[in-house]
């Protein structure tokens, strides 16, 4: 049985829509009130949106359910169908841990309440029957102010170890802070930790050749093959890995079809730019949504072939941020 590693996926987009469902109904949760069904709230929870600012608002509601006491619960059903449904021997995963804060709480006290979420979610990460190595990626956001993102870098730096690598993450919006984020991104890789940053996703207007300095992957990436592929190799030469999420692309509306991606992986192989095939939110894609489930799909709409597969199943495991040891195959 060949194992997979998967570099990018979101906590709050990592369960089953059943999983989450079930969590509603056992805590009577007045969300109910609009899906008294379970199929009435899957067609809702995994329908395609039209931007990603629509995507982002549903994630909103599943990271307020993720709270302190409830974590346990939610990171051993996450490790467990990983292992069991998706044969991870590895996996990175992102959240940011303020959105996870009792929001009842002033804000300092939130800020004072991550250190406790990122020890709850690494006490929680390791379960004794599913020897699989989940790392965390911890997401500053682009929405929050600068506060908050420097209290969030400081207990990355803090939990270096079950934390390895820093995110940007949020809608794609201010363009023209591209500094403070660079800024930001070489304090984390002084401190040891890895970093990649949401960029090009949805367009190009945030794709900053200053990022590149500072950048170990960067998350999607693909408008940068698409409308900028001068870019490619500097990338190269970095040695920046793309982190590509073929379904999620056609949830948050922008690819229309996953051949759109030939152009994206033709262009990146002739510049020599790793590409690592990863999942984002596969709770939030139509069913069944995995890693090799992903893999199939390029092959079938002929964005990859056979012979490929095993050289970007390789890479994977290759620009991971925290992987040691052998790839079990
Ligand atoms: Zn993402």
């Amino acid at each position: 049985m060949a194992l997979y590693a998967d570099l990018h996926r979101h906590l709050g987009g990592a369960l089953h829509p059943r999983i989450i469902y079930k969590f509603l109904q056992r805590h009577d949760h007045p969300v109910l009130g609009y899906f008294p069904d379970y199929d009435g709230f899957y067609n809702w929870f995994t329908r395609p949106c039209r931007t990603l600012e629509e995507f982002v608002k549903i994630h909103t509601l599943v990271e307020e359910l993720q709270s302190f006491e409830h974590l346990p619960y939610f990171c051993l059903r996450l490790c467990r169908g990983a292992y069991t449904f998706e044969n991870l021997q590895y996996l990175e995963l992102r959240y940011n841990p303020y959105f996870r804060t009792d929001k009842s709480l002033s804000q300092a006290k939130r800020i004072g309440q991550m250190k406790a979420i990122v020890e709850v979610i690494s006490a929680n990460l390791r379960p004794a029957e599913y020897p699989i190595t989940v790392k965390q990626i911890i997401c500053l956001d682009r929405r929050l102010p600068p506060h908050i993102n420097d209290a969030i870098l400081k207990v990355a730096k803090d939990n270096l170890g079950p934390v390895v690598g820093i995110d940007l993450a949020g809608p794609e919006i201010n363009p023209g802070e591209f500094d403070e984020w660079v800024k930001m991104m070489g304090k984390a890789r002084a401190a040891g930790l890895k970093t990649t940053c949401h960029l090009g996703e949805t367009g190009i207007e945030n794709v900053h050749e200053k990022y590149f300095l500072v950048l170990d992957r960067i998350g999607h990436g693909i408008h940068i093959p698409l409308l900028k592929p001068e870019m490619l190799k500097e990338l190269a030469r970095k040695q920046i890995t793309l982190e590509v999420c073929p379904t999620s692309y056609r949830q948050t509306g922008v690819l229309k079809d996953l051949s759109d991606l030939r152009t994206v992986f033709d262009r990146c192989r002739k510049a020599g730019v790793a590409i690592a095939v990863c999942t984002d939110n596969p709770g939030r894609n139509p069913t069944p949504c995995t890693l090799p489930g992903e893999y199939e799909r390029l092959i079938d709409h002929d964005v990859i072939d056979f012979a490929e597969l095993k050289r970007i199943q390789n890479e994977a495991f290759r620009s991971a941020f925290g992987f040691v040891g052998t790839t079990r195959s």
